[in-house]
């Protein structure tokens, strides 16, 4: 089967040389197999039927029931239209040709029952249909009743005659070649306990629904595939690296982390930082590397969590890296922790791309010859002159601002990789931690610390730009300091840069000198003055810091309590989130205002309405994925990860978890996929690494 279903389109009935030409260039169908998982992006429901005087309001395709009472022909500046009246008896409407007159006209019948298909074109009080299929009642009540697939398509295959009637007749033909033969990969058992409908069955059901129901269950039958196979080899990955792969356990908790825990730790852990302490110590303690996501928002105390694991590290005479992002961000995880473990007598390193190589030469040999425990840095972490002598962690902040590509340099910085823990403040949805990162075991620091008051969050439009400056000079006289952030976006950084700077000129002119001290860090000044100028703000010398994005991660200045953001319909919501993030974290009132422009798109106004709406990250991550997409909300490092055929994953999550449930159990029970009920799952699953299936984009 798997042999007739590699064949070329051009094979099929109906197809042809110049056909398969365009479908392969338009929709990039080469072979039966393409057609076959060629899913239909939506459906028309051809059960309902509507007469002229009980139209929706609408622009949907509809089924209208009448008889033509009246045809004329009716000049327009260039040619002319026909015009058919379509009528109940009491209320009537339009239907309209601009093309083939002649041949319509003399087709049509006047005073006999029609079915009339196609789009409402509504004009005022007046409804038309342009180009109707049309059909005699007669002929129409024998193929009644369907839901009608349609499919994707391009302007230059309706232009070929490849109409949406055209690729139902192709997909028709493809189902008469295959006669019901696609093999079965789930087992009747797995099949029977999650209800699914025969994989045959389904395909078919898929292209061509007879019923609602029947197009539901067909739908979840192929979803429920889909995700299982993804789900399924994540699983095995995961086997494979906690049983074949040879970790770096930790099994001591030393003198170190007993001295820190007791003696230094500067708060009390909240209960979400103790647990996630204890799932990390489990996997520190097996044999199997570790490779987990520790997910917390914003301020949740992710950073207290690296430092009590890297401890764990140094107890057991192994080196530890932490990597954040930008500079402005190591060097702050440099002071923090530098400051944390000075009484311990623990050396700690930074390394960035700022470094000069006279700088670097000395810390890079005693990293190499372990003298050096502790290395924080960037990406410059990463590159090929570093070596360690014994890394047994590395520690990545910020995930989503890395590649995957990046993780993996890391597993090579030692002859057996290090135990990996991953850090984000930017909440996944569920979904995508399911999927993207399931080959991750997951941590939740879902409580922050105590005493964090909530932040107001606010929406003003630029208008109200003054009464915003005099909170701003309210504030500062209270002791406060104020971030003014503004969009800098890679397309247009030239118009970006100069909105920033005429925005700092303008700060400057209504909060002067010698009253008022405004700092200014942006992506294009070096990084000691980037530095210097967060030294001054965070030591409380100037009161206003006007930055881009730079300070979006991790920037901790407590005494900061209002955080205004400039062009806020231009910033995503994670940003958004992130940027809110930099204050309420001091005793203060603190206060997020979001200006923008008067006039805003659909989605910039649900992404204000939900930060004004809600702190909680986790909320804001499902409406981001809702409005952006999975590819989006990965990143572009990571976009093309999840190409799903028909599984969506902003609406499948009760799927998923079904799928989860389904692959955990089976492969509890069947761990090598070596029973009988595993046969056709295991076939699937080789053919898919053949990348010879709708899976091969796994792996
Ligand atoms: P994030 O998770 O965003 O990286 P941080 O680790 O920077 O958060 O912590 C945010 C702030 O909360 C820091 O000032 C930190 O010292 C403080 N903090 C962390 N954990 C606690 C705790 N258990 N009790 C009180 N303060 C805490
Ligand atoms: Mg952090």
């Amino acid at each position: 089967m798997s042999a007739l279903l590699q064949k070329p389109i051009d094979y099929l009935k109906g197809v042809g040389p110049n056909r398969a030409q365009l479908l392969k260039k338009e929709l990039g169908l080469h072979t039966l197999q393409d057609l076959l998982y060629f899913f239909p992006h939506r459906y028309i429901d051809r059960s309902k039927y509507y007469t002229p005087g009980q139209l929706p309001q609408t622009t949907a395709d509809v089924q209208v029931l009448g008889t033509i009472t009246h045809i004329e022909t009716v000049k327009q500046k260039r040619g002319s239209r026909l015009v058919a009246t379509f009528s109940d008896g009491q209320h009537s409407m339009e239907l309209v040709w601009f093309r083939g007159h002649q041949w319509i006209q003399k087709s049509l019948q006047r005073n006999t029952p029609y079915m009339a298909f196609g789009r409402l074109n509504w004009f005022g009080k007046k409804c038309s249909i342009p180009h109707p299929e049309l059909e005699l009642v007669e002929d129409h009540e024998k193929r009644k009743g369907n839901f009608q697939a349609v499919y994707h398509s391009t302007e230059n295959l309706s232009k070929s005659g490849i109409s949406q009637r055209v690729l139902r007749q192709i997909v028709a033909h493809l189902f008469d070649e295959i006669q019901n033969k696609v093999h079965e990969v789930l087992s009747d058992e797995m099949r029977n306990k999650y209800r699914l409908i025969e994989k045959n069955k389904a395909l078919h059901a898929i292209h061509f629904p007879k019923s609602q129901e029947g197009l539901a269950q067909a739908q979840y039958r192929m979803k429920f595939e889909e995700l299982f196979f993804v789900q399924l080899q994540l699983g095995l990955k995961k086997r494979h690296r906690k049983e074949r792969l040879k970790g770096i356990p930790f099994p001591k908790i030393g003198s170190l982390f007993n001295t820190f825990f007791h003696d230094y730790l500067p708060f009390p852990l909240t209960e979400a930082q103790k647990r996630v302490i204890r799932e990390i110590r489990t996997d520190l303690n097996s044999s199997a590397q570790m490779n987990r996501l520790l997910q917390g928002d914003v301020g949740s105390g992710k950073t207290i969590v690296a430092v009590l694991c890297m401890l764990m590290a140094l107890d057991n005479t192994m080196q530890a890296t932490l990597v954040a992002p930008t500079e402005i961000l190591a060097q702050q995880h440099y002071s923090t922790i530098h400051a944390l473990l000075e009484p311990l007598g623990i050396e700690v390193g930074l390394l960035t791309g700022s470094k000069t190589k006279k700088e670097r030469a000395p810390l890079l040999e005693q990293l190499a010859s372990g003298q050096l425990q502790i290395l924080i840095g960037t990406h410059a972490v990463f590159e090929e002159p570093v070596t360690f002598h014994q890394l047994g962690l590395a520690i990545i902040d910020e995930q989503h601002r890395f590649g995957v590509a990046q993780r993996a340099k890391l597993w090579r910085k030692n002859s057996i990789p290090p135990n990996i823990l991953v850090m984000t403040a930017t909440p996944i949805p569920r979904t995508l931690a399911m999927t993207a990162y399931g080959d991750l075991d997951l941590s939740v620091i879902d409580e922050l610390p105590p005493g964090r008051k909530p932040i107001t969050t606010l929406h003003r439009f630029d208008s109200k730009r003054l009464a915003v400056f005099q909170f701003m000079r309210e504030e500062i006289s209270k002791g406060r300091q104020v971030y003014v952030v503004y969009p800098l976006i890679q397309e247009s950084k030239a118009l970006d840069y100069k909105d920033l700077m005429d925005g700092y000129e303008s700060i400057v002119r209504d909060f002067p000198m010698p009253d008022y001290q405004v700092s200014i860090v942006h992506g294009k000044m070096n990084a000691k003055d980037k530095t210097y100028e967060m030294e001054r703000f965070a030591s409380g010398k100037t009161q206003i810091m006007v930055a881009t994005t730079v300070i979006e991660v991790g920037v901790n200045v407590p005494n900061a309590s209002i955080m205004i953001i400039e062009s806020a319909e231009r910033f995503g919501l994670s940003q958004l989130h992130q940027l809110r993030g930099r204050v309420g974290r001091g005793a203060n009132k603190s206060y997020c205002i979001l200006m923008t422009g008067s006039k805003l798109s659909q989605d910039a106004q649900t992404r204000i309405q939900t930060m004004v709406r809600t702190q909680d990250g986790f909320e804001l991550a499902e409406v981001d994925l809702s409005l952006r997409g999975p590819g989006d909300v990965m990143g572009t490092q990571q976009s093309g990860v999840l190409p799903f055929l028909i599984a969506d994953l902003k609406k499948d999550v009760d799927i998923l978890k079904t799928v989860r449930h389904a692959v955990d159990e089976l492969l509890q029970n069947d761990p090598e996929l070596k029973g009988q009920t595993s046969a056709n799952v295991k076939m699937a699953l080789s053919l898919s690494q053949q990348g010879k299936s709708i899976w091969k984009y796994i792996g």
